[in-house]
């Protein structure tokens, strides 16, 4: 590791991180990322990319490479347990909008890896495994920080610190910026098994939301098997939760007992919705779950991360090589965090409340949006470009400080 200042730290090896240290690698500008653990992580997590994230990472040229490793999944489909079938949207549809006109169904840690190939071998990219931030302080010119490495206590010195190090960042704590927001009292089980859903629900979509008072689901296809997400009643123990008993009753919800419902994985997660109250601080910027945490229903944290970093890195790009004031740095927080809580924010919440709904008022104003919408192109149209999350990347660049 070298002692000398850096243009510009980031912090967190995630997939977040990694395409902002591409798309600064890309303008020409060095970057350290220090990253925690040993390796790039293969935790089974998001799954999703939607059209807009696709467009950018085309433009990186990373999409050919994760769209081979991934599942195309061309539509999204509504139904609920009481009404059967709401609705079926066809990502062709925004095509005049995208160059991907469809969600790719691919493992976060598939595209960490794919970033890390290509820069490599780059001399202006640079990668410490197992070093972890543990502190830092800002100067009127630049970020000292404190990371430990090996048992020992090592500093780096940076002109910009990205903090793209997670939902339990320190670039954040340190700094004591706070995540406002709130926890679910549930929990999600998540259960991937080889079921093959389109032989058991015929033209049943790729990405399914069904909606129930008592156990919604969401169904979420991948190579070679199927997610399955379940609420799990707030009063269980986790241990319960992910009994070998309790895993098959929520399986067979979805799978009849005549049919074999191995299981593969299981994960069960706490869910949060937080923000937090800025996402620069001086120096220090804060970017994906770092910056922003939501429940997976609609598949926008690790989207909305990577929006994040790509927002960031054309200012802060621009800035370093002095083709920008540092002013433009303040348009980061005021687009991306005004986006956060109103679309991603509140879109996850609302697809949550929809698939939950108990009340029969509420349940008919999903069904009849749902339905209205399959049933009128232009509504249609509407829905595809919130859920694809361009509606938020087109409000984001409307947003000036100046
Ligand atoms: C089950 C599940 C399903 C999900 N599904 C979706 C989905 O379909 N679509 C979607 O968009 N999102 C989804 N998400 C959310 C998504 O996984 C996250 O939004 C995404 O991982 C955020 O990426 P990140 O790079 O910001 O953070 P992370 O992926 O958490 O990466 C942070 C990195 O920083 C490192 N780090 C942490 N602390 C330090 C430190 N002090 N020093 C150095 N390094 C550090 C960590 O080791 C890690 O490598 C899902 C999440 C879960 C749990």
């Amino acid at each position: 590791m070298s002692s000398a200042k850096h243009p510009v730290i980031v912090a967190g090896a995630g997939p977040v991180g990694m395409v902002a240290a591409a798309s600064l690698v890309r303008q020409g500008i060095p970057v350290l990322v220090l990253e925690k653990s040993g390796d790039l992580s293969r935790e089974s997590r998001a799954s999703t990319f939607h059209p807009p994230t696709l467009d950018m990472l085309d433009d990186l040229g990373f999409a050919q490479a994760l769209i081979a490793q991934g599942l195309k999944a061309p539509t999204v489909q509504y139904s609920s347990t009481a009404d059967g079938l709401l609705g079926t949207f066809d990502f062709s549809a925004i095509s005049d909008l995208t160059r991907h006109p469809f969600r790719l169904q691919a493992e976060q840690f598939k595209l960490t890896r794919i970033v890390l190939e290509a820069l490599r071998d780059n001399p202006l990219f640079a990668i410490e495994f197992e070093c972890e931030v543990t502190g830092i302080a800002q100067t009127a010119d630049g970020v000292k920080m404190t990371a430990t490495q090996a048992g020992l206590e090592v500093v780096f010195e940076c002109d910009w610190l990205i903090g793209a190090d997670g939902a339990n960042s320190i670039v954040r704590r340190a700094q004591d910026i706070p995540f406002e927001g709130f926890t679910w009292p549930e929990r999600f089980l998540v259960m991937t098994t080889p079921v093959d859903f389109t032989a058991l629900r015929p033209g049943v979509s790729s990405v399914s939301y069904v909606a129930d008072p008592e156990r919604w689901h969401f169904l979420l296809r991948i190579i070679g098997a199927w997610r399955v997400m379940m609420p799990v009643p707030n009063d269980m123990s986790d241990e319960t939760a992910l009994s070998p008993a309790y895993v098959e009753e929520s399986i067979r919800r979805v799978v009849p007992p005549q049919i074999d419902a191995a299981i593969q994985h299981t994960t069960l997660y706490r869910v949060h919705q937080r923000v937090a109250t800025s996402f620069q601080k001086g120096r220090t910027f804060l970017v994906g779950d770092a910056a922003h945490i939501n429940n997976p229903l609609g598949g926008m944290g690790m989207n909305g991360g990577i929006h994040d970093a790509l927002n960031l890195t054309g200012k802060l790009g621009p800035v370093i090589n002095g083709s920008a004031d540092a002013s433009l740095l303040a348009d980061y927080d005021l687009q991306r965090r005004t986006v956060t809580m109103q679309a991603i924010q509140g879109d996850t919440i609302r697809n949550k409340r929809n698939l939950e709904a108990k009340d029969e008022a509420d349940r008919a104003r999903f069904r009849d949006e749902i339905r209205a919408a399959a049933a009128d192109g232009e509504k249609g149209r509407q829905l595809l470009r919130r859920i694809a999350m361009l509606d938020s990347l087109a409000r984001a660049a409307s947003l000036h400080a100046a």
